[in-house]
């Protein structure tokens, strides 16, 4: 068996040098004659690790001393709800933009705490609102975005401007893709399972002024503040996680860091999208192409019958999990940090080669 080019949405693929790293001292790490998931959190050998993680996380986006780098659990999913426990009073008002299912999913959950107000919504999810027609509140605790819409492949190109609050975005499935502008964010939240390392860790930037605010009854380990204040260390944390993320860091610092990696994403997408708007309505791509997504790539060939022999085609020709989220159906492309060059060609390949078949 080869690895094949994992299209995977997430769980995704990791860069092959962080596995082979990973495996290499699987049995034995750092002199600690045990593997880095069998040594306590609280040892030398972890905290330094964990430092090195923050560290290189904030060297690569350039991340100042006013907000706090915060290593958490619970996926993206529980921050829908601790977003609104941590940042705004009970049943205050918070903005949400809906650009997608999980900016969607983000409201509906926010509303046990607050008042969770959409503030636009794109209906079709095929584009962004334009920022002049959002309807913000006055008094909202926060602004929350998706950055990048990991199922209809939207992504926020910049961050929005002239808001009336803090802006909290959702970065699960493209931070780290590019570089970015994080003095324009109050909160960054990602989970690791597609461009930082496998399942089981969030990755938080936060401005540490929203860290004061007094937010709702919870319990400590529900509380950002309480987390920062014990350097993610409150329970035990996603040691493994952790540790994988530090390697695909020093990685992705190898490779140049995220102007490097940020220009070889836009030749990815670029050349897929090219692919596709040029099959001459074969394979087509519905998102306006002013937000569409360099991580996520979703589209759909012409007959619908087609899709299935088409995935299993590409399966046995080493291209894998291209199968579309069935919300939206048809097939998706995830080209993320981990994705090569050779295999968005791979593709590509596949896809004129298939045309030319069944066209
Ligand atoms: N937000 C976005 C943008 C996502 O892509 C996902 C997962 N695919 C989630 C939130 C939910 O993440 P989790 O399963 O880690 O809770």
């Amino acid at each position: 068996m080869t690895r094949a080019y994992n299209f995977s949405a997430g769980p995704a693929a990791l860069p092959e040098a962080v596995l082979r790293q990973a495996q290499a001292e699987l049995l034995e790490w750092n002199g600690v004659r045990a593997s880095v998931m069998e040594v306590s959190h609280r040892g030398a050998a972890f905290e330094a690790l964990a430092a090195e993680a923050e560290r290189d996380l904030r060297k690569l986006l350039a991340v100042s001393d006013d907000y706090a780098v915060l290593f958490l659990q619970g996926g993206a999913t529980q921050q829908f709800a601790l977003l609104p426990m941590n940042l705004a009073a009970p049943g205050q008002a918070a903005d949400h933009v809906v650009t997608g299912h999980w900016s969607a999913k983000a409201v509906a959950e926010a509303g046990s705490y607050v008042d969770a107000r959409v503030a636009a919504d794109a209906g079709i999810y095929t584009r962004i609102p334009d920022r002049p027609q959002w309807r913000l509140s006055a008094d909202a605790a926060y602004v929350h975005i998706c950055q990048n819409e990991t199922i209809h492949g939207v992504e926020f190109q910049d961050a929005p401007r002239d808001l009336p609050a803090p802006l909290v975005s959702d970065f699960s499935s493209t931070l780290l893709s590019r570089p970015i502008d994080v003095s324009r964010y109050g909160l960054i939240y990602a989970g690791a399972q597609k461009n930082i390392g496998p399942a089981g860790l969030v990755v938080m930037i936060v401005r540490r002024d929203l860290l004061e605010r007094a937010g709702q009854p919870r319990a400590n380990i529900l509380s950002y503040a309480q987390q920062a204040a014990q350097h993610s260390m409150l329970n035990t944390p996603a040691t493994f996680s952790i540790y994988l993320a530090r390697l695909v860091f020093a990685w992705l610092l190898e490779q140049g860091g995220l102007a490097a990696i940020g220009e070889r994403n836009a030749r990815k997408a670029g050349a897929l999208y090219a692919a596709i708007d040029g099959s001459g309505g074969f394979y087509r791509n519905p998102v306006d192409p002013a937000v569409r997504s360099w991580m996520n790539v979703p589209f759909v060939i012409h007959d619908d019958a087609l899709h299935a022999r088409f995935l299993a085609e590409a399966d046995a020709a080493g291209l894998m999990a291209l199968k579309g989220h069935k919300a939206v159906g048809g097939l998706r492309a995830s080209i993320y940090n981990a994705m090569p060059e050779a295999g968005v060609e791979a593709l590509i390949g596949f896809m004129r080669d298939f045309q030319a078949r069944n066209g």
